[in-house]
């Protein structure tokens, strides 16, 4: 039988008036990424929708009365392509064109939706986003000592489960390819299994992260809803009694028995985890470091674990210097960890390193450091909901007003991009 192919699943095309934009759904191991095409390409490309090859080509050629032969130098190259090709002003990346296997995902567009007037094929602020981080709630089961969020007076900030869904339901149908959650602790928000099978629907697998040792019952639902290849991340800082009350100020005991009962109910669910570490002035030990890893060791369903030293919160009553790890104990883990992760296979040690003091930076090098960073999709291709509804260009921004971009109890995504 003859092949059929489709574009990608993975690629979303969408016309921003002036050129198509290709959005690349992130997965586990790279982000979304943004790619322009000229629509020529795009009313081309989007005849090939599960049929065989030649029939796309005929379909294009007959759409836009150019010669079949010039259509198939355009579309062969793309089957399967290993490496990124680039076209006119444009840039197809890797596996462009797959074989379409019967269950897959396919979009089917319509060629007269890729018109375009005034061409600019520049990348800029795109009509609506290609990522949003939505942050359900500003509770938390903790009080961590170096929170970096500014939840202080926004605790009680919500919004229904409806209005989510209603958010999930516009994001999905402007092409948004990641829909991200964030909090305090999303499983702080009563009804978030309502959210996490809304984003299942849609195909949006977000990364979920926890300080709450879940239930029995919620870990099989976590079980039901999560994607296999996104491990849930535990964050998990010591498992001595009086370093965690000192940390995350809970009851040290119960929350330790608490934790290590989630862990496993994870393992007996099989449900795959990673688990994360911030060092800090009341666990940078190895007794800290080892009080985790005695618990963690012969585990089947970790998949990494991540050290980091705690950085500096913009929103915290005290200084860095009150809860700041010391350097020379962050450089003793780092080498602990450095020979432990030699004798583990069943999962992934990431080294902790040093936190660098940017005031001590020289001015020359300081501006250096700014001019080779990566470039930043806020207010361009992602914004962040806040727990109220209200929207903003970056999630260290919060509600800092000079940042804040609209409100979705008044106006829907694309017109607070606007
Ligand atoms: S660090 Fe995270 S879990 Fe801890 S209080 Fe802040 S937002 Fe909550």
């Amino acid at each position: 039988m003859e092949k059929k192919y489709i574009i990608n699943p993975r690629y979303i095309l969408r016309n921003e008036s002036d050129k198509i934009v290709l959005l690349m759904k992130p997965d586990p191991v790279s982000p979304t990424s943004i790619c322009v095409l000229h629509p020529i390409y795009a009313m081309i490309l989007c005849f090939v929708d599960g049929c065989p090859i030649k029939e796309a080509g005929v379909k294009a050629s007959n759409y836009l009365g150019i010669g079949k032969k010039e259509i198939m130098n355009i579309i062969l190259p793309l089957i399967e392509n290993k490496k990124i090709i680039k076209g006119y002003e444009s840039i197809f990346p890797k596996d462009f064109l797959i074989e379409y296997k019967s269950g897959m995902e396919r979009r089917k567009y319509n060629p007269d939706d890729f018109h375009c007037s005034n061409l600019n094929l520049k990348l800029s602020r795109l009509k609506a986003p290609a990522d949003i981080i939505c942050n359900i709630t500003m509770k938390c089961y903790t009080d961590c000592v170096y929170c970096y969020a500014d939840r202080h007076g926004h605790l009680n900030y919500k919004m229904s489960p409806d209005k989510i869904c209603n958010i999930i339901d516009e994001a999905y149908n402007l092409g948004v390819v990641s829909f991200k959650l964030m909090g305090g602790d999303i499983f702080q928000y009563k009804e978030w299994e309502i959210i996490l099978e809304k984003l299942k629907s849609y195909g949006y697998n977000p990364c979920l992260s926890t300080k709450y040792p879940l239930k029995e019952k919620d870990v099989c639902k976590l079980k039901e809803i999560l994607d296999d290849k996104i491990p849930l991340q535990i964050s998990l800082d010591t498992l001595i009694p009086k370093n965690v009350k000192s940390i995350l100020h809970v009851r040290g005991e119960q929350y330790k028995d608490n934790i290590v009962s989630f862990i496993e109910l994870l393992e007996k669910y099989e449900v795959n985890y990673i688990i994360h570490t911030v060092l800090n002035l009341y666990n940078d030990s190895l007794e800290d470091i080892k009080s985790i890893e005695d618990h963690i060791i012969n585990r089947k369903f970790l998949r990494e674990w991540f050290v980091d030293s705690a950085k500096c919160s913009m929103y915290l009553p005290y200084d860095y210097s009150y809860y700041k790890p010391s350097k020379e104990n962050v450089i003793k883990i780092a080498s602990y960890l450095e020979n432990l992760s030699k004798s583990i296979d069943s999962f992934k040690i990431h080294i902790p390193k040093i936190v660098k003091n940017h005031n001590k930076i020289d001015q020359e090098k300081k501006s250096k450091i700014f001019n080779s960073r990566v470039s930043c999709s806020g207010n361009v291709s992602s914004m962040y909901i806040l727990p109220d509804g209200k929207v903003t260009i970056c999630e260290e921004l919060y509600w800092h007003p000079h940042f804040i971009i609209g409100d979705l109890n008044l106006n829907c995504i694309c017109l607070v991009l606007k």
